[in-house]
């Protein structure tokens, strides 16, 4: 029997991108398929394709190209979100649909590059191999064309993440990702509502071979990610693989109790042995603003964890679907 790929696409506002992206695929699975002519590169078994698109609340014409490539090639499946769920919900949907013996996942945009998908495959389904990997993610050997803003605050966070949480998150690493059914699974096992899904990649273990590429600009359309919403994103990501920022905040509130017992012990003895009045608004000012600070801070801290806990504890769907292929396909049944 020939292997299924499950090719996952997550699309939020993309109709400028999704002729481009159409375009740019079918001959890697042509190649895949064997049916290009050209011998499958070595001894690579051959290959079937599916795509699921996942249309994350777009508000462009995005659902129609979506409708329109799943009538012309029944093997292009659409699942479509009732508003903007995030990437990370759409990753989660696409995986779940996924029947594949290997699940791609990149974005519409064409920044990742598509003749890899054949690579990927090939160090995946090779079975001679000793090493036996369970997934080939890519990670950016460079950050041309990227901010010296962005990609200094990026450094610092995965710099940070890797010091303060128990995964190891690789510099440059995206979301572009080949993995085995096994692997595949086992993220959808993981439910999570606050998903961090470069934790949790990670977190779920198994063989990852990374290789690298070089960036390249979007095709089309703009991306969505401010510069704000980048930090958002990197909070997430420690909140959600780290209790670190909890233990330091404990350790820190005990060393300053420790601090000002002593401090108080101090004054008193100052007083009653040599009389000396208690002077300094400033310093009683100064320590009423910092202690203020601190506690604020560190309530911030335990009200990050316990936002998520009340999502969590919630169980409200990652996202809601409003319309996908096979539903469509049923309705026209019944006509
Ligand atoms: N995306 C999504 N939902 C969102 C934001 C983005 O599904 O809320 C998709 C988007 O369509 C694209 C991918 O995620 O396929 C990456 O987005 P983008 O190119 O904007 O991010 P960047 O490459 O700038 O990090
Ligand atoms: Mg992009």
């Amino acid at each position: 029997m020939r292997n299924l790929m499950t090719i996952v696409v997550p699309c939020y506002n993309e109709e400028e991108v999704l002729p481009l992206f159409m375009e740019a695929i079918a001959p890697v699975r042509a190649t895949l398929a064997g049916s290009d002519g050209s011998p499958a590169a070595g001894n690579m078994p051959l290959c079937d394709t599916e795509i699921i698109f996942i249309d994350d609340g777009s508000t462009d014409n995005t659902l129609g190209l979506l409708r329109r490539y799943n009538t012309e090639d029944p093997s292009v499946h659409y699942i479509s979100f009732s508003r903007n769920f995030g990437k990370e919900a759409g990753i989660y949907a696409g995986l779940e649909r996924s029947k594949g013996d290997y699940v791609v996942l990149l974005d519409a945009d064409l920044q990742h590059p598509v003749e890899y998908i054949v690579k990927m495959y090939e160090i995946l389904s090779d079975s001679t191999s000793p090493d036996q990997y369970d997934s080939v993610a890519m990670y950016r050997a460079d950050r041309k064309g990227e901010g010296i803003f962005r990609s200094f605050f990026a450094k610092r966070f995965y710099r940070m993440i890797n010091r303060i949480s128990k995964i190891d998150l690789v510099d440059g690493a995206t979301d572009y990702r080949m993995m085995t059914r096994k692997m595949v699974d086992a993220v959808v096992s993981m439910e999570e509502y606050n998903r961090f899904t470069k934790g949790i990649f990670n977190w779920v273990g198994f063989n990852t071979h990374w290789m690298p590429y070089h960036n390249v600009e979007r095709k089309a359309g703009k991306s969505k990610w401010s510069f704000g919403s980048l930090i958002k994103y990197s909070f997430e990501g420690m909140f959600a693989f780290s209790t670190t920022p909890l233990t330091f905040s404990f350790t820190l509130g005990l060393i300053f109790c420790l601090l000002s017992l002593i401090f108080a012990v101090v004054v008193v003895i100052r007083t009653l042995i040599w009389g000396d009045p208690v002077a300094g608004f400033p310093t009683l000012f100064c320590m009423i603003m910092f202690f203020g600070g601190v506690q604020l801070l560190f309530l911030g801290i335990f009200g990050q964890y316990l936002s998520k806990m009340y999502l969590e504890v919630k169980k409200r769907p990652k996202y809601i679907i409003r319309e996908k292929d096979d539903e469509k396909a049923a309705v026209d049944k019944n006509i």
